[in-house]
């Protein structure tokens, strides 16, 4: 029986694209509708076209619904991946080639679809860059999508038993984040690569996959014993007892260690060779405390009160502001908490203030710019900040400064509410640090006088980057040039980390490159000691902390910083965490 088994054992080579060993039984999912139906013809062209348009428009009905409801619940990478898929869907080019088959050669909608994806997966898949080639998965998927719906079939993937193996030629992004995939142990794909959706998902959930197998899968019987190394990118049908009893013992070292990583979350974020790293918090409120707490979070690197202000149906009063404050200092359990002035205009409407219509609203009236000009309001608000500090360790943050003048200008309000409460008697903390959002190309060149000024600065990269390289950050159509590791946004970052050392003073990350593990290291290795993120991107963090030395961080850094163009530094930094298993 041994010997039966061992002559049938194959091995199938991929890309191991999410660490971890896979043993179960294949559930083999191939769909192969494509290619019988590209060469399909209609009459009808008119019927074919609606049925077309009618399937794109469920696909992104499918899409939009699901980032709806799972907005809580969904990584920032996830819900990115879906909007761009929703882009994807909605591509004019697309429509335009699609149209124009059916029209021109009489194909069915579904044969139009699978011709014109099937050729652009063709020639993103001969480029010679991983990311690109990656994008081919994107493609197909949307394809997938819309022969689904163009045959009215309903999404796949719902009777799994537990402990299989998926196989399957991709994945979509749909499939992945609307179906319970807790009985899937391990995936294997025909097709992807390190950066395609499938990948990216599958680490997010810690599902060991290989992807890009090729035809290598068709010899996978449904049910048949399968491993997955998803850290090799090695796939055995069929295992001989000795291979079967090498991969358990492999798999039972590496959850093993898995679990020892996550146990450490818990403590210090400190690198191997002894350099700590403060992990902070991105906070809306007292109910984002505990979550932060839990995940390990030693405080509140950004705390924006705008969500207090948008709950109301008028402005909060002074108390109201000051219970919301006091309840997230107090619950911070001793940990500092930096509080952000309101940060509305841009794309934060306030229903019930009468923002002007502007043609460029993130270029106009907006944060900072606003509480100058409505001093009375601002100093409510300074208050309650000040009569919170009485309750705990509070730092004050101001949004959006581009120079010294305004900074000037938000002290010398603040230094007015602390007369206010003092001849008024109430209590507040005297030596409550002061610092500003380094969100603008302005205060990022000007950072030298503004550290005079300050107690520290917290990087908003999210602005930054908009700023800098001149993209919308909420605009879809401009949103593949939106780049945080872009060669200008480095310089910008190094400057303000290096002014601040000059100048002793504290210096965070707090927009959302601080919760890329990515970048982790890089961003150590340019000085930075401190980070503020979503609570969930916490943890993996930390573990990219764990497993890198400063030594490392430091040549990442010096590595990257050489680098001109952003594909390179993104191709760089991901396959570096893919070695050090991040
Ligand atoms: C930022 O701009 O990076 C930031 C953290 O602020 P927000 O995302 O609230 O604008
Ligand atoms: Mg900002």
């Amino acid at each position: 029986m041994t010997q039966t088994l061992k002559e049938n054992q194959k091995m199938i080579e991929g890309i191991g694209a999410s660490h971890g060993i896979a043993i179960g039984h294949a559930y083999v999912r191939v769909k192969n509708h494509s290619k019988e139906a590209t060469v399909a013809k209609t009459d009808d062209a008119e019927g074919e076209i609606q049925k077309f348009r009618h399937a794109v428009n469920r696909s992104i009905d499918e899409v939009e619904s699901l980032i709806r409801k799972s907005r809580m619940t969904m990584t920032d990478e996830e819900r990115d991946i879906l909007e761009m898929q929703v882009e994807m869907l909605s591509d004019p080019q697309l429509h335009a080639d699609v149209v124009a088959l059916i029209n021109n050669e009489n194909s069915t909608a579904q044969a139009a679809v699978s011709t014109v994806c099937d050729q652009l997966i063709v020639l993103l898949g001969e480029l010679d860059s991983d990311y690109l080639r990656g994008r081919a998965s994107d493609v197909r998927a949307c394809s997938e999508q819309i022969i689904r719906n163009i045959r009215g079939e309903s999404l796949s993937l719902t009777d799994i038993p537990a402990g299989s193996v998926l196989v399957a030629d991709d994945i979509t992004p749909l499939e992945a984040l609307s179906l319970d995939l807790t009985n899937v142990s391990g995936i294997v794909t025909r097709f992807g690569g390190r950066t395609s959706h499938t990948a990216i998902l599958a680490r997010a959930r810690n599902i060991p996959a290989v992807v890009g197998c090729g035809d290598g899968l068709s010899i996978i019987l449904q049910g048949e014993m399968l491993i997955a190394d998803g850290s090799e990118g090695h796939v055995c049908a069929r295992p001989s007892d000795e291979t079967m009893q090498a991969f358990v013992m492999r798999r039972r070292a590496f959850d093993q260690e898995r679990k020892e990583l996550l146990s450490q979350t818990t403590g210090v974020a400190k690198t191997i060779d002894g350099r700590e790293v403060r992990l902070q918090a991105n906070i809306s409120g007292p109910q984002d405390m505990s979550d932060a707490l839990a995940l390990g979070a030693t405080g509140v690197g950004l705390f924006r009160t705008e969500l207090l202000f948008m709950s109301h149906g008028n402005f909060p009063t002074e108390d109201e502001q000051f219970g919301y404050y006091r309840k997230v200092v107090e619950e911070a359990n001793g940990h500092p908490v930096t509080i952000r002035t309101l940060d509305i205009g841009g794309d934060k409407p306030l229903p019930y203030f009468d923002l002007p219509r502007e043609e460029n609203p993130f270029l106009g009236y907006r944060a900072i710019r606003i509480s100058l000009r409505e001093p009375d309001r601002f100093l409510e608000q300074l208050r309650a900040i000040l009569r919170a500090s009485a309750y705990g360790k509070v730092r004050i943050m101001f949004p959006m400064i581009v120079g010294l003048q305004e900074l000037r200008q938000c002290k010398s309000l603040l230094h007015e509410a602390r007369h206010q409460l003092l001849s008024q008697g109430v209590a507040f903390d005297a030596q409550m640090p002061v610092g500003v959002m380094i969100e603008t190309p302005a205060a990022a060149i000007m950072a030298d006088r503004l550290a005079r000024e300050v107690e520290f600065f917290s990087i908003g990269t999210n602005d930054l980057c908009q700023y800098t390289l001149a993209v919308d950050r909420g605009n879809k159509i401009v949103t593949s040039l939106y780049e945080p590791l872009h060669p200008s946004m480095l310089r910008l970052i190094g400057n303000i980390i290096d002014q601040a050392a000059l100048h002793k003073i504290d210096v965070s990350v707090c927009g959302e490159l601080a919760g890329d593990p990515r970048a982790t290291l890089l961003l150590i290795g340019m000085g930075l000691g401190s980070f503020s993120m979503s609570a969930s991107s916490i943890p993996v963090v930390k573990r990219a902390i764990i497993q890198g030395t400063h030594m490392r961080a430091l040549q990442i850094a010096s590595d990257v910083l050489d680098m001109n163009d952003t594909d390179q530094i993104n191709e760089y930094l991901t396959e570096e965490a893919l070695n050090r298993n991040i």
